[in-house]
């Protein structure tokens, strides 16, 4: 985060020699606050994709490595998958079938999800352009907040008024997709925003920005997902990603939920952005299941849609 902070973002030639400095120290890290050692470890999950190549290059060489090494099968996953897996690290399994927003950097979708390990992953609508994380990231440089954008409109978002801002909530029209979204017009309603209220002498009121920001992507969001329950009969709500870790988010999910007679099932804070303890969840999930594990020939897939959970390389020529 330091090093992306400097640049406003993530540059991908810096990713990737952040991922080959640290991928071996975190591992001795992570065995050594868990007090075992790589003897105990079973089985190896990493993430094959989608994401930055360059990334998921670095990881999946190391998982060969290791698997290699210990002998061990090894198991390419889905990113997303993972994001889906973080809401299982209670120990409580995911009620079957489940309705499961995922609201992260780079994805917002809505999904209908039977068993993840073992079904085909059915998406109910997905992002026409932007993701939910990213309207949040652009949105704070266009009002001039630092990077990570989303955590500190949500910090900002506290001091502010939700009403100060008249935002659109897009793709709620009767003729939108019920289950689509919509997010980059966003940015530039925030950014006129700030231009007309500078052209007026005024120093725009940042915080009332934010927050006014943070309710229009909360109500769409939130208002979405409870429909989607409601169209499916299902109901148990997971909320998933980085953008899952937003309070406003949260706390709009856990009031509509509860009106509507949902159980939500949201990660703690700290399991909403990316970690590696949802992809070993994954991992878990699919030996279970008696998935195969991958070839040592497993290769990364930067753009995996997401269908299944398990992510095995695609025949050559898709
Ligand atoms: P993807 O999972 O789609 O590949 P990613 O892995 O980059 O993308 P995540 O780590 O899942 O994304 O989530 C990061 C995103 O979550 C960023 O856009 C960040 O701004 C957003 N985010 C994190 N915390 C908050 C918060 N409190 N409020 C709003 N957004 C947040
Ligand atoms: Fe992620």
């Amino acid at each position: 985060m330091d090093e992306h902070a400097r640049f406003g973002g993530v540059v991908p030639e810096i990713a990737a020699r952040a991922h080959l400095h640290s991928v071996t120290p975190v591992v001795r890290a992570a065995l050594a606050d868990a007090g075992l050692t790589l003897a105990d470890v079973g089985a190896i999950a990493v993430t094959a994709g989608p994401g930055l190549a360059t990334a998921l290059q670095v990881g999946v060489a190391a998982a060969k490595a290791y698997a290699l090494a210990l002998d061990v099968p090894l198991y390419g996953v889905h990113h997303l998958a993972g994001h889906v897996a973080a809401a299982t690290l209670d120990g409580e399994p995911l009620p079957n079938p489940s309705i499961v927003l995922i609201v992260s950097g780079g994805h917002t979708s809505l999904l209908y999800v039977r068993d993840l390990a073992t079904d085909p992953i059915e998406h109910l609508g997905d992002t026409v352009d932007d993701a939910a994380g990213e309207c949040f990231d652009k949105a704070a440089r266009v009002l001039g907040l630092p990077y990570p954008g989303g955590p500190n409109v949500d910090r900002a978002a506290k001091t502010g008024n939700a009403k100060a801002v008249a935002f659109p909530r897009p793709m709620t029209g009767p003729r939108d997709a019920a289950f689509g979204f919509s997010f980059s017009g966003l940015k530039t309603a925030a950014a006129r925003w700030a231009e007309a209220e500078r052209r007026a002498g005024r120093e725009p009121a940042v915080a009332d920005a934010a927050a006014s920001l943070q309710e229009a992507i909360a109500d769409v969001l939130t208002r979405k997902a409870v429909a989607a329950c409601r169209a499916r009969g299902v109901d148990t709500l997971v909320v998933v990603g980085g953008v899952a870790a937003n309070s406003r988010v949260r706390a709009l999910a856990e009031e509509r939920c509860a009106a509507a007679g949902i159980a939500l099932r949201v990660p703690p804070l700290r399991l909403c952005t990316d970690n590696g303890a949802m992809t070993a969840a994954v991992g878990d999930l699919l030996i279970r299941a008696g998935r195969p594990p991958a070839p040592l020939d497993l290769t990364i897939d930067p753009s995996a849609p997401l269908v299944d959970a398990l992510l095995q390389p695609r025949p050559a020529g898709l």
